[in-house]
């Protein structure tokens, strides 16, 4: 089939997050793509420690305006949350900020929508104007805290420690786990490295603290543990864990029973023949990893040859552990854990004048408008 053929067919795209976006900037030549996104901006999932402790810095890379993306310019995007999808019609229910509901309808469905991950990202419906307000309060809160309390040895925790610690050496910063080392999923050299960067940058590790969860979980006083110990902070971060995926407006029978997307390793749903999902709402495995392994390709690959009429051929296979960036960024550079438990240190130079605006932006976006001076 020509593109001209595929350029008649709809893909929706359910969440212009970190991977809905990557998504649009493949298929936008091919098809008529429609994003649908509770955020005018992609707000990244990525590099939380750094937007509590350098939000300026983190801002500039990871809180995007999805207008500043030159490959989203033919793309109609609306702004709203979908509701419903009526599988059988072909149809989403979205539902804007003035409570106008649209039904947009498509050939393909992509779920992309991601998960609430504590305080820091959720499926409200917000304006530039919120989400930046929302930004300012998170990272004040850090700012003008005299300790610092962090929840959960995961990737999160480990990033908001040692990245709050290194901006703010004078506060007292905790970080409690219930393992014995940070990084549960990660290669044993990365969870021993970090435990050996959090102790030296003075970070006070408490293992085998499993903490107590209430809802909604204060964010200042007092915290419990099962152990029956428990301690004071003037800032409390959660960060146990606890996904909720956004997928209450698909039907129950396309979901796991943790309320997940049931996805194949074609990136398609199960149940479905129009029908792919992508990024921390797929259960493509039990990492549900496929936000960061260049999953996205494969998507793109498979709807092309699907809207074809030939059948997807491109499979997602995840790594055996964890890997990437965990902390971001430090003056000292970059580094970067494999798969393998190596680790390769890229220079802050490298980073800030080739990683991050060519690699990232220009490469794997295709091109992000410069902000006005
Ligand atoms: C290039 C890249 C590099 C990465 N590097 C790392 C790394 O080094 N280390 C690491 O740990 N992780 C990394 N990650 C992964 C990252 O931490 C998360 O896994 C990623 O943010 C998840 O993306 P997502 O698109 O699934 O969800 P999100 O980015 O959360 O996007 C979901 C979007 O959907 C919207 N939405 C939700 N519900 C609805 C609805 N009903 N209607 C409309 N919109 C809705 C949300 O508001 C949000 O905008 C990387 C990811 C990418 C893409």
């Amino acid at each position: 089939m020509s593109r001209l053929e595929t350029k008649d067919q709809r893909v929706v795209i359910i969440g212009m997050g970190d991977t809905g976006v990557l998504v649009a900037t493949r298929l936008s030549r091919h098809f008529k793509v429609i994003g649908i996104s509770t955020k005018p901006n992609l707000v990244s999932g990525q590099e939380l420690g750094k937007r509590l402790a350098d939000l300026g810095w983190w801002s500039r890379y990871y809180n995007t305006p999805l207008r500043r993306f030159k490959a989203l310019a033919g793309i109609e995007i609306h702004h709203a949350k979908a509701e419903r999808v009526d599988l059988a019609n072909k149809w989403v229910a979205v539902r804007d900020q003035s409570n106008n509901e649209t039904l947009i309808s498509f050939d393909f469905l992509v779920i992309a929508s991601g998960t609430s991950n504590g305080f820091w990202r959720d499926d409200h419906l917000r304006s530039e104007a919120q989400i930046d307000a929302r930004l300012e309060q998170d990272a004040a809160a850090v700012r003008e805290a005299s300790t610092v309390a962090v929840i959960g040895g995961g990737p999160c925790g480990v990033s908001c420690a040692l990245n709050i610690r290194r901006a703010y050496p004078e506060k007292p910063v905790s970080l409690f786990i219930s393992a014995d080392l940070p990084l549960p999923g990660y290669h044993e050299e990365a969870r021993q490295y970090y435990e050996r960067e959090l102790t030296a940058a003075g970070v006070e590790i408490f293992s085998g603290h499993r903490a107590i969860t209430h809802e909604p979980a204060p964010s200042a006083g007092t915290i419990h543990f099962e152990s029956g110990q428990s301690a004071e902070a003037d800032t409390i971060i959660w960060s146990t864990g606890n996904r909720q995926p956004h997928t209450h407006f698909l039907p129950d029978a396309l979901l796991d029973d943790e309320g997940f997307v049931r996805t194949q390793n074609t990136l398609e749903v199960d149940g479905s023949d129009c029908l792919f999902a992508i990024g921390d709402v797929a259960s493509t495995d039990p990492e549900r990893s496929s936000a960061r392994n260049w999953a996205y390709g494969i998507l793109v690959h498979n709807i092309k040859r699907k809207a074809a009429g030939k059948a997807p051929n491109k499979l997602y296979s995840p790594p055996e552990n964890r890997w990437g960036s965990i902390v971001g960024p430090q003056d000292d550079g970059l580094t970067l854990h494999q798969d393998s438990g190596k680790t390769t240190r890229l220079s802050r130079w490298l980073v800030d004048k080739l990683l991050l605006p060519t690699i990232v932006q220009r490469v794997i976006y295709r091109g992000v408008e410069r902000l006005n001076g």
